[in-house]
């Protein structure tokens, strides 16, 4: 009986990457899914404190993929690797700080090292890939060089778009079956819909903006303001996760005001409170607002204005804040709201 092969198949919550899987497994071959943590992902737990539809039960949808494809999912944590990816990205950047395409080949290169160890024994790759579905990272040309320089070559399996590329090893050893992969390109979901509905896949996800919060345009801003304001190019997976939430306002250049926009955003704000100063407002109910950077009083003061704007002391003479310091020194301030039309568009990261 012929050897039955192994796959890694890279699992990013999207309705591609779950379909490549699926149409492996169909060919009979050993399918385990991978599934990395860069601290940029829209899953996970900041996913979950944004979701805004609270009918809705809150989900990882990798984890929802692989059990969907009945198959196991590694989670592996490459924040602090992919930090190099994010701040030199060899191939540049998309539209935004997306490193996308130094990013997939990082991955693929990551999948390689973790799936063809030897305790591990994969034989090849999957990914979701398909040629020409996004201008930096997906085009006919960028697909051998993903291929390339992951060092993955033709271990690596676009199933979904194999039929616009080259038959890769597990084609032409007839691991699968080339007649039973696709050829699909371009930016039209028609075909992966289609296919998901044969395969009997329903409430997939499909988010609009890709896997990760670099393609966002707000956040890629507040990540280069963040790098503006320090003098230097470089994060912390705390930087990054507190980006994701709030409202961020930079009145000076030394100092940032984070107000949190709901109760979820409060309670994840609760986390870093002891990290910085940070504002309650004690005689209506506001916002938890932490202030990031190096504030004077004066600039407390500001912040506990701006903080208030966003309470229902709004329209108050009088509003009391606390600023409660790191050291655990409390200062009571009693400010007026700043109005709106004294806030600059320029303040909003
Ligand atoms: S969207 Fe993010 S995770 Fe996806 S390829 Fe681009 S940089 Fe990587």
């Amino acid at each position: 009986m012929a050897e039955r092969r192994k796959a890694v198949a890279l699992i990013s919550g999207g309705l591609d990457s779950m379909l490549a899987a699926k149409v492996v497994i169909e060919e009979g071959v050993h399918v385990e899914g991978l599934n990395f943590f860069t601290g940029f992902c829209v899953e996970g737990h900041t996913h979950a404190i944004r979701n805004p539809d609270h009918t809705k039960p809150k989900r990882n949808n990798a984890l929802w993929s692989a059990e969907q494809l009945g198959i196991k999912l590694h989670i592996v944590d490459i924040s602090a690797q992919y930090k190099d990816i994010v701040l030199n990205p060899k191939h540049g950047y998309g539209a935004h700080l997306n490193p996308c395409l130094d990013c997939k080949i990082f991955m693929v290169d990551q999948a390689r090292t973790w799936g063809f160890m030897e305790e591990n024994g994969f034989d090849f790759i999957v990914t979701g890939e398909v040629v020409g579905q996004r201008p930096k990272s997906q085009r006919r040309d960028t697909m051998p060089l993903i291929a390339r320089e992951s060092g993955a070559k033709d271990r690596l399996l676009r199933p979904l778009t194999a039929l616009n590329l080259p038959p890769t090893l597990p084609e032409r050893e007839g691991w699968v079956n080339r007649e039973h992969l696709f050829g699909f390109h371009g930016r039209n979901r028609k075909p992966q819909i289609d296919l998901a509905a044969r395969f009997g896949f329903e409430g997939f996800a499909q988010p609009a903006g890709g896997c990760c919060f670099l393609t966002d345009e707000k956040y890629s801003a507040k990540l280069a303001d963040l790098w503006h304001a320090r003098g230097e190019r470089d994060y912390s997976l705390d930087d990054i996760m507190l980006l994701k939430v709030g409202r961020h306002l930079r009145p000076a250049g030394h100092f940032k005001v984070i107000v949190a926009r709901d109760d979820g955003e409060n309670n994840f704000l609760e986390g870093y409170r002891k990290q910085f100063i940070h504002l309650r407002i004690d005689s209506h109910q506001g916002p938890l607002t932490l202030i990031d950077g190096r504030p004077s009083f004066a600039d407390i003061e500001l912040a506990a204005r701006i903080a208030a704007r966003y309470g229902q002391g709004r329209d108050a003479d009088l509003v009391h804040v606390s600023a409660h310091h790191p050291n655990g020194v409390v200062e009571t301030l009693a400010i007026t709201p700043i109005a709106p039309h004294q806030i600059p568009d320029a303040w909003h990261v």
